[in-house]
């Protein structure tokens, strides 16, 4: 079967975050500099976008950490041929930057968020207080992000529990949950047994909480399947990479935060492209590390993560 071609980019514009999820990033690890300039990202997407890329998204460690994240969402959102830019955001910062961001031309916006408990949400973050995410994500809804998505990784005995009052967000509001299934690091293997809550295990809990209707359709390759309780304004989503793997459709790319280009989030394939961007990347190199990437693409990818997910941006 043949390999379909990059067209979804993700950058992680820096590793640093003001939390320390336990899912993404271990304990104690050294916060990095920032090492892509603002005019190195949006080169690098100007030169992608000509060779096939569709949609970018930004992501980190935390984006809005950067001071320059402005700038950066209104240079790209100026590109000619680029239809489709997002922002993968904690939302903790969010509340005084979302007008800024929407009116930099940023449309799409997706939160991370574990839980909705102050308590279960300071332990996953290791610190961080779910008033600050909660006041970040009712700022995107107003300020009139369209769609704006909610990322929950699902954790057996630590946020399990909070399935009921996350899809409780979409009673009133527009804004789409999705369920992620949990994605072990390769150093702590064990970790997939005791943490991973199946998509299926998932939809049949939200089930038990009222009547839930499939709604038709997928939206591209990896994307969520959807749902919405009765009644409720917004709606559910099921992305499940293990039970569900779609790496004979992925079409995605990443760029780290150090400046590698990772063919697959889970396995890897990473080429240290950092000099090539400084030392003048042309679209006819951008052609060939794109081709390249795709054809490191594995054909499936094994089950527990390798790498860090903070400077890869998940
Ligand atoms: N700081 C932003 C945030 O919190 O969303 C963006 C960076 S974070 C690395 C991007 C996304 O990666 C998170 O929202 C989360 O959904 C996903 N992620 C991180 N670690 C994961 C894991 N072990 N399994 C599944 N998804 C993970």
């Amino acid at each position: 079967m043949s390999r379909p071609s990059l067209r979804y980019l993700r950058i992680a514009v820096t590793s640093r975050c003001n939390l320390r999820c336990v899912y993404c990033r271990p304990a104690g690890v050294a916060e990095g500099e920032d090492v892509l300039s603002r005019e190195e990202i949006v080169r690098f997407v100007r030169l992608s976008v000509e060779c096939g890329i569709e949609k970018v998204r930004l992501t980190g460690g935390e984006p809005l950490l950067r001071p320059d994240i402005l700038e950066i969402v209104r240079d790209l959102a100026a590109l000619p041929g680029l239809g489709d830019l997002g922002l993968t955001t904690n939302a903790t910062c969010l509340a005084s930057m979302a007008r800024g961001l929407r009116e930099a031309g940023l449309r799409r916006i997706n939160v991370g968020l574990s839980a909705v408990a102050p308590e279960v949400y300071r332990r996953i973050t290791r610190g961080g207080r779910v008033e600050d995410a909660l006041a970040g994500l009712r700022a995107a809804v107003e300020a009139g992000f369209d769609p704006v998505k909610v990322n929950v990784v699902v954790m057996r005995g630590v946020n399990d529990g909070e399935l009921p009052a996350l899809a409780g967000l979409t009673r009133e509001d527009a804004i789409e949950v999705r369920f992620v299934e949990y994605m072990p690091f390769l150093e702590d293997a064990d970790s997939r047994e005791r943490y991973l809550v199946s998509g299926e295990e998932v939809l049949r809990r939200l089930g038990e909480l009222g009547e839930i209707e499939a709604l038709p359709g997928r939206r591209g390759p990896g994307s969520a399947r959807r749902y919405r309780l009765r009644g409720h304004r917004g709606t559910l989503g099921i992305i499940a990479p293990h039970s569900e793997p779609f790496c004979h459709a992925c079409n995605r790319v990443r760029l780290t935060a150090d400046g590698r280009l990772r063919a697959c989030l889970i396995d890897g394939g990473e080429q240290d492209i950092l000099p090539l961007i400084r030392s003048g990347l042309d679209r006819a190199g951008m052609e060939r590390l794109l081709g390249e990437a795709a054809a490191a693409k594995p054909r499936i990818h094994t089950s527990a993560f390798r790498g860090q997910m903070h400077r890869i941006g998940g």
